[in-house]
């Protein structure tokens, strides 16, 4: 990005980054405009005028193309026509975070990636990092986007959770600790489905990292350990395991019921029982969380202490209510089946497993077994529920279609008994019935809650 006398920013959609963008470089003397397909957000337009920054609602190709810089927000696709036509016009194209790091100053940054669980690493370290008394804001996905905590208010530390999509138009983005949490297929229609393409997405986060930055890696994830494998890495890397034998002199690894972590000479490790957040799934979040926090010199009775009161996050293996025996479980943030694997693993008693939505193409084979070692019934509940039953029908009994939350509740609760757990862990996007996943979560909870 040259800091030539005419520079202008032109933003590609204008939602939470997209405006975190044009706001950060209207302060910093840009010529800032912003081009949304569609309509904005009340709360953006608002914004926008308000900073005298304008904006078009629907894209004119002309206009784009006056940028010396275009962001792009990661809900914009390459394959889109605009996005070809920018390339092909080989106008410089980054992303929030690339545009934001630019802008940082001194602040340092933990950056989380992976397939699952980033928005719970990032909650966790950022927890952390507060009840610690550090300067610390949550970025990216989850609250402000980085450019507008950088515009608003900086700070010393940034804990992001980072998407493959916003890694995919860095140039210069370099995380001071950068977290992998696992890499399984997701979002393949974005890299032409080929998983390569999208494991090198996420390991671009440590593409400008250098000997004294940290990269932390699951060491029981194949796809990260290949890539590894036949990559260099110039980072100082440190691994976590639910691997017994593994005991990492330095790192993360689980042995018994005990989580241990050993950075910089000292060890230190607590019982899982002691964890806020329950499953095999969060102590993997839980060993990346506490060794970001002490490679950031937090003290370990600070982190045992956070981990404790550490609150999970809504629509995350969220407890709801037990009605008459019955517990509920709302996990409709799992639209995955490795996420739902993981659900299944912690479950302890009997299960009714609530699945189904919009199916981006699933293998339901990862989940089989645990299914027909858990779960008693299944309720569907999506529009076209075909896949559910042709991949069930001879591992459960008992499969049912459903078309709301209200149903799928009341299905669910007159075939569990007292001692039995409610599951909605999907495996599926909700746009089918729902707006999203927290609209299926809360219409799930509220069913519950008037049963
Ligand atoms: P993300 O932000 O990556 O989508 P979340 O923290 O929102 O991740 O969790 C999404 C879903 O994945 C939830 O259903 C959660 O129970 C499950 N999950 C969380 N952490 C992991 C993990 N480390 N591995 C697999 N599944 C996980």
């Amino acid at each position: 990005m040259q800091e030539a006398t005419q520079k202008r920013l032109v933003i590609l959609g204008a939602g939470e980054s997209g405006v975190g963008a044009a706001l950060l470089g209207k302060q910093q003397g840009w010529d800032v405009f912003v081009s949304d397909g569609g309509k904005l957000k009340e709360e953006y337009r608002s914004e926008l005028n308000n900073a005298g920054i304008p904006f078009e609602e629907g894209h004119t190709i002309e206009k784009i193309l006056t940028a010396t810089c275009i962001v792009k927000s990661p809900g914009i696709s390459d394959k889109v026509e605009i996005v070809k036509q920018v390339r092909k016009a080989g106008v410089e194209v980054c992303s929030e975070i690339e545009f934001g790091y630019r802008y940082k100053g001194d602040g340092r940054i933990i950056a989380i990636t992976g397939s699952n669980g980033k928005s719970t690493t990032t909650k966790l370290t950022y927890h952390v990092l507060q009840q610690a008394g550090y300067d610390v804001a949550m970025v990216g996905n989850i609250g402000y986007s980085f450019a507008r905590q950088i515009a608003e208010r900086p700070c010393e530390w940034y804990v992001m959770e980072v998407s493959s999509f916003q890694l995919d138009d860095i140039k210069y983005f370099c995380p001071d600790i950068a977290v992998i949490l696992n890499i399984t297929p997701d979002h393949l229609d974005r890299y032409n489905y080929r998983f390569e393409d999208y494991v090198a997405s996420k390991f671009r986060i440590t593409e400008n990292q250098k000997a004294n930055d940290t990269l932390i890696i699951n060491k029981d994830d194949e796809a990260i350990i290949n890539y590894i494998s036949s990559h260099s890495i110039h980072a100082h890397t440190i691994y976590f395991t639910m691997n017994e034998q593994q005991r990492l002199d330095e790192g993360g690894f689980i042995s018994g019921d005990q989580m241990n972590i050993n950075y910089g000479g000292e060890g230190w490790d607590m019982s899982i029982h002691d964890l806020a957040i329950k499953g095999k799934h969060n102590q993997y979040n839980s060993m990346a969380a506490g060794i970001s926090a002490r490679v950031a010199d937090i003290r370990k009775e600070k982190i045992r202490e956070s981990f404790t009161s550490f609150e999970g996050l809504e629509h995350r293996m969220e407890y709801v209510a037990t009605v008459r025996g019955v517990a509920f479980i709302n996990d409709s943030k799992a639209t995955n089946v490795n996420s739902v694997w993981y659900a299944l693993e912690s479950m302890k008693q009997p299960t009714i497993l609530i699945l189904g939505g919009q199916d981006k193409g699933n293998d339901y084979n990862e989940i089989k077994e645990l299914i027909s070692e858990k779960v008693k019934a299944i309720v569907c509940l999506g529009l076209d529920n075909t896949p559910i039953h042709a991949a069930f029908e001879n591992v459960v009994t008992e499969i049912y279609d459903t078309h709301s939350a209200d149903e799928a509740v009341k299905k669910a609760y007159e075939l569990a008994d007292k001692g039995d757990t409610v599951l909605l862990s999907p495996a599926c996007a909700s746009f089918d019935l729902f707006k999203n996943y927290e609209d299926r979560g809360r219409q799930f909870k509220e069913a519950v809650h008037t049963l």
